[in-house]
């Protein structure tokens, strides 16, 4: 089952969640033991967070494989983009219109209600990519919302997993190339989605990988009529998406031979 049919089903989505994690090979979970491994401790994650009412955990971050590559999720938004990551066979015909831009959508609307609509992330993201015959999604959350201080320590998290990956360099830590007032490296949406492409590495065609960061209480907004759509028009595009930042163009250029005009909001 494809993860966005589950969007037609009238249940909660944490019930959902122990649904997945009880029938993986019915909702196609990536059949991979390190990865099917984790997603008990996912969804208790996730659940733990709820009864504290807060996107972070209290202590460590939770160590999940993603197809056999270990990595340290925090928030809320990590969890869940993780379960969109590994969860649902993306159809052979896939599209943004079809598949790829309504479940970006879907996985904001999941991040609002599981986060009570007050610390929800200020950009998202979705990458979309073949990996051998299989279609893939990997989805992320930004860093937006915690304090300052949880937020810094979480980046750091993140920008040691960008540097093992070979994706940041040492003493970019605090560094930004989107100028003064900016943010910094590990901030972004994209942060986990090229960390997951980048752990597969020889088996993705890096020239094919798409993807767009979609801003959710713009997309979510009362004004947008069809919220599933592909926003049709340029005005609309810049207002509902935004393209890499120059951070994220750095970085995503270190995953190999990428075509940043396949993250541009115009080529969607
Ligand atoms: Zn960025």
């Amino acid at each position: 089952m494809a993860i966005h049919e589950a969007f037609h089903m009238d249940m909660h989505i944490v019930a959902l969640f122990d649904d997945i994690n009880t029938r993986r090979d019915y909702y196609e979970v990536i059949n991979n033991d390190p990865t099917r491994e984790s997603f008990p401790k996912v969804v208790e994650r996730i659940k733990t967070l709820q009864v504290l009412s807060s996107i972070f955990p209290e202590g460590a971050a939770l160590t999940v494989s993603y197809q056999g590559t270990n990595f340290e999720l925090e928030t809320l938004f990590d969890l869940v983009g993780w379960i969109f990551s590994v969860t649902g066979k993306t159809p052979d015909d896939a599209t943004p219109a079809n598949y790829y831009y309504p479940l970006v959508i879907l996985y904001t609307q999941w991040c609002r209600t599981l986060c009570n609509e007050n610390k929800e992330p200020q950009m998202v993201q979705i990458t979309w990519f073949s990996q051998e015959s299989a279609k893939r999604v990997c989805i992320g959350g930004n860093l937006d919302r915690p304090k300052a201080t949880r937020k810094e320590v979480a980046r750091k998290r993140r920008f040691i997993m960008l540097h093992a990956g070979g994706l940041a360099e040492a003493d970019e830590f605090e560094k930004r190339y989107t100028g003064d007032g900016g943010t910094f490296i590990g901030h972004c949406a994209e942060t986990f989605p090229m960390l997951f492409v980048k752990s597969l590495e020889k088996k993705v065609t890096m020239a094919d990988v798409k993807g767009v960061s979609v801003k959710p209480f713009k997309v979510l907004g009362d004004d947008v009529t069809d919220k599933f759509a592909v926003p049709n028009t340029d005005e609309l595009r810049r207002s509902l998406l935004a393209d890499p930042c120059e951070n994220c163009q750095v970085i995503l250029q270190r995953l190999g031979h990428i075509n940043l005009d396949n993250f541009s909001i115009h080529n969607l």
